[in-house]
C-alpha cells in the first residue's frame, strides 16, 4: 500500500469531519474523543482489510492435502469472529472436509497463525508481553484501559500458557543445535568480556517452595571507578535440575556471543552445582564467588560468634569484608583458625566457614580480580532472582502450577531480554 498518499487523503477527510462534528469543551474531552474515533477508524480498517485478505487468499483450491495422505474437499465458505488489536472482525474463509478421515480444515486460519481461539497472533503477543511483567489481573485491566482489549483473566492465562510452551520448544530446538556443535547466529559484535552469573531463588509451586534457577549473562564496559560495569544483560530461568539448566545457560550464552568474547567470567555463590557447571561448560573461565554472598557468610559467623546485634561483631565483620576485598581471603582464613569458639553452635559455625572460605579461596582473590578490573559480583547476580522471579512469581498470595510458572518464566525472560520477536513467533504458530 502507498501509505503516504492514501493516509494523507484520509487524514484530510478526518480533519474536515472533526471541524464539522467535534466540539470538545477541554483537553480531557478532546483526548477522549480522539481515542474513541481512532479506535473506530482502526476497527473499520481492520475489518475491511482482513475481510479482503481472506477473499483473495482462499478462493481457488477445490482440494487440499489431508494429514491422512488423501485429499480434503472444498465444502463451503464459513464465517468466524476473530479478536484483533483493533477490535472484533468477522472473516469468511474456505472450509475443507476430508471424507476419508472425517477431518475439517480452514487453511486460511492456519496461514494467519490462528487457532480455535479467537485471538490473533498480535493480540496473543501483546497479552503475553504484558503478563510477563504484571499479574494477570493487572494485565487485563491495563489492556482494557489502554487498548480497549477485552481479555478475561482465564484467557490471558491460556494465552500465556500456549506462548510459553512454544517459547520453550523454540529454545529446546536451538539448545539441541548448540549442544550438537552446530553454528547458531549470535548477537555481535564480540564483547571483550562475557560474564555468566548463576543463582537460585524460591517460588511457591504446587503448594511447595521450589528452587528456580536463574542465569544472568552480561557484557561489560568500564565503569566510573575503572572497574567493569554491566553493559547488556540477558536472563534465563527454569525450575529444573542442574544438568539441564547448564545446557540452557550455555545455549543462551552462545547466542549472546560468549564464545566470541575475549574472556569469560563465571560468578555465583558457594553452591556446588554452579561450579560444576562452570567447569563443564566454560573450563577456561575465571571463577568468582559473588563478593556479597561471601560477605553474608562473614556476617553470619559474626552473629553466631559475637551474638546478634553485637557491636564488636559488626566491626569484626566489616573489617574482614573490607580486607577480603582489598587483600583476598588469607587474612580471614588465619582469623578463623585463631578463633576460640565456646559453644557447640560457634564451633560448628567456624568449622563451616573455614570449609567455605578454604574451598572457594581461588574464587575469592578479589584483590587480583579488581586489579584486572573485573566485576566481583553485586549487580546482575544479586538482582537476577529478584528481577526474574521475585517481581513476577512471588507477589502477595501467588501460588503457581509448575506449567503456569514455567510459561511465565519463559516469557518474562524474553521480555527482559527484549527478544520480542521470539514472543511474536511463538504467538503465531498455528496449534
Ligand atoms: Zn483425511
Amino acid at each position: 500500500m502507498d501509505s503516504t498518499v492514501s493516509t494523507k487523503s484520509l487524514l484530510e477527510l478526518v480533519a474536515q469531519w472533526c471541524r464539522e462534528n467535534v466540539k470538545a469543551k477541554d483537553v480531557d474531552e478532546a483526548e477522549e474523543i480522539a481515542q474513541l474515533v481512532g479506535r473506530q477508524v482502526a476497527g473499520v480498517v481492520a475489518q475491511v482489510s482482513i475481510g479482503e485478505l481472506d477473499e483473495k487468499d482462499t478462493a481457488p483450491a477445490s482440494r487440499i492435502d489431508c494429514e491422512c495422505g488423501r485429499r480434503a474437499e472444498y465444502k463451503v465458505k464459513r464465517a468466524r469472529g476473530i479478536a484483533t488489536l483493533c477490535g472484533p472482525v468477522t472473516v469468511v474463509r474456505a472450509y475443507y472436509y476430508c471424507p476419508h478421515c472425517k477431518r475439517g480444515y480452514t487453511p486460511w486460519d492456519r496461514r494467519q497463525g490462528l487457532d480455535q481461539h479467537q485471538w490473533t497472533a498480535s493480540v496473543k503477543a501483546l497479552v503475553a508481553e504484558v503478563a510477563g511483567c504484571l499479574t494477570y489481573q493487572e494485565t487485563v485491566r491495563l489492556l482494557k484501559r489502554t487498548c480497549d482489549l477485552g481479555v478475561q483473566v482465564r484467557s490471558a492465562e491460556q494465552i500465556v500458557q500456549q506462548v510459553g510452551v512454544r517459547l520453550r520448544a523454540q529454545q529446546s530446538a536451538v539448545r539441541s543445535q548448540v549442544m550438537a556443535g552446530e553454528a547458531v547466529p549470535f548477537i555481535g559484535p564480540p564483547p571483550d568480556r562475557f560474564y555468566i552469573g548463576m543463582d537460585a531463588g524460591k517460588a511457591l509451586i504446587d503448594e511447595q517452595w521450589h528452587d528456580v534457577k536463574v542465569g544472568a549473562l552480561w557484557t561489560s564496559k568500564p565503569g566510573r571507578d575503572g572497574l567493569d560495569t554491566c553493559d547488556r544483560t540477558w536472563y534465563t530461568a527454569a525450575q529444573e535440575k542442574a544438568e539441564g539448566f547448564g545446557e540452557r545457560v550455555y545455549a543462551q550464552a552462545v547466542q549472546c556471543g560468549a564464545n566470541q568474547a575475549g574472556e569469560r567470567i563465571v560468578i555465583g555463590d558457594g553452591a556446588d552445582w554452579i561450579w560444576n557447571l562452570a567447569d563443564e561448560h566454560w573450563p577456561e573461565a575465571t571463577q568468582i564467588v559473588d563478593y556479597f554472598h561471601a560477605c553474608e557468610h562473614i556476617h553470619d559467623l559474626a552473629k553466631v560468634h559475637y551474638g546478634e546485634g553485637n557491636e564488636n561483631g559488626k566491626r569484626w565483620a566489616k573489617e574482614h569484608c573490607d580486607r577480603l576485598k582489598e587483600a583476598g581471603p588469607d587474612g580471614l582464613l588465619r582469623a578463623l583458625r585463631r578463633m576460640k569458639p565456646h559453644t557447640e553452635a560457634q564451633r560448628e559455625a567456624v568449622r563451616l566457614q573455614l570449609h567455605y572460605f578454604t574451598n572457594h579461596r581461588p574464587r575469592m582473590m578479589y584483590h587480583e580480580f579488581r586489579a584486572r578490573r573485573l566485576m566481583i559480583g553485586s549487580g546482575p547476580v544479586e538482582a537476577a532472582c529478584k528481577t526474574v522471579i521475585g517481581c513476577r512469581l512471588k507477589r502477595a498470595g501467588m501460588r503457581w502450577s509448575r506449567d503456569g510458572a514455567d510459561a511465565v518464566l519463559a516469557i518474562r525472560c524474553e521480555v527482559l531480554n527484549q527478544d520480542y520477536d521470539h514472543i511474536a513467533i511463538a504467538s503465531k504458530l498455528a496449534a
